[in-house]
């Protein structure tokens, strides 16, 4: 994978450089999502399909990066160790440049909820981006947990983007018996069996699993295409209803508008808002 520069209005787009010059981009958009079981997958209008992006985008979206293109040699995205520091890590490398172009931003004006039985997902106006999850396992290690930031970039590279993406051990073998999964192991996600974490070394976080549904979010909604100005709240949500959420606030021409120039600007920088 590698990460280069585009052109403002770019926002993020893929390029999949082991297919012929029609089929390679893949605009990173809810509008182009195709799966979300297990991971985030874009389908473009050649039929390809490229999977696995959402902790790319939460990098891109947490570092606030606008505009990027990123190259792939193949269908899905690298893991690294689950989380999204190693992208984090090759953006700071790489460093930033700042537009002189406005920023645009997607600003909520009403309240937007979707619900798939216990499961939901809501963005709510706010003068802040906040992301909140809470998630529920019925797993003694994990259980309950809940975790909440005013999103910052600081705040994104401090407290979320090394949080792992995580699994059980029940879960894991189920998948390798169905062909998934196969190069998952220790050294890309955090495997719970029972109340215990297998990984050398444990967590990074007590609560790192609900820190994890957190950068899964900030990737998600990256998929809106600009920064979202509004509060997110998620309990037991995933890649399905975040997608669905977004759906749901741009088919609401009432429920948003686009923000630019002056009031982006000054995005005030706060400190971190909650944990728990
Ligand atoms: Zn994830």
């Amino acid at each position: 994978m590698t990460l280069r520069p585009a052109a403002p209005d770019t926002g993020i787009l893929f390029e999949r450089t082991d297919l012929s010059n029609g089929a390679r981009l893949f605009p990173a958009r809810y509008d182009y999502v195709a799966d979300t079981f297990l991971c985030t997958t874009l389908k473009n209008a050649s039929g390809a399909t490229l999977s696995t992006v959402e902790h790319v985008m939460a990098a891109l979206s947490g570092c606030g990066i606008d505009n990027a293109l990123v190259e792939v040699s193949g269908p899905e995205l690298p893991i690294m160790d689950g989380s999204a520091e190693a992208f984090v890590f090759l953006i700071e490398c790489a460093g930033i440049v700042e537009c002189a172009a406005p920023r645009r931003a997607v600003r909520v004006l009403r309240e937007v909820e979707v619900v798939d039985g216990d499961k939901r997902a809501t963005l709510r106006p706010s003068r802040l981006r906040s992301i909140a999850c809470e998630i529920v396992y019925d797993n003694a290690r994990i259980s309950r947990q809940r975790a909440g930031f005013v999103m910052t970039s600081e705040t994104f590279k401090d407290e979320v983007a090394s949080a792992r993406t995580f699994g059980l051990m029940e879960e894991v073998d189920g998948l390798r018996a169905n062909g998934l999964a196969l190069g998952g192991s220790l050294d890309n996600a955090v495997v719970v069996n029972g109340d215990k974490v297998m990984n050398e070394g444990g967590l990074r976080f007590h609560n790192e699993f609900a820190r994890h549904k957190v950068l899964d979010a900030v990737g998600d909604l990256a998929l809106a295409g600009a920064p979202i100005i509004g509060a997110f709240e998620g309990y037991c949500s995933g890649h399905a209803l975040n997608v669905r959420l977004l759906k749901a606030l741009f088919e609401n021409d009432e429920a948003w508008c686009w923000d630019s120039g002056a009031a982006t600007a000054t995005w005030p920088e706060l400190p971190l808002a909650a944990t728990a």
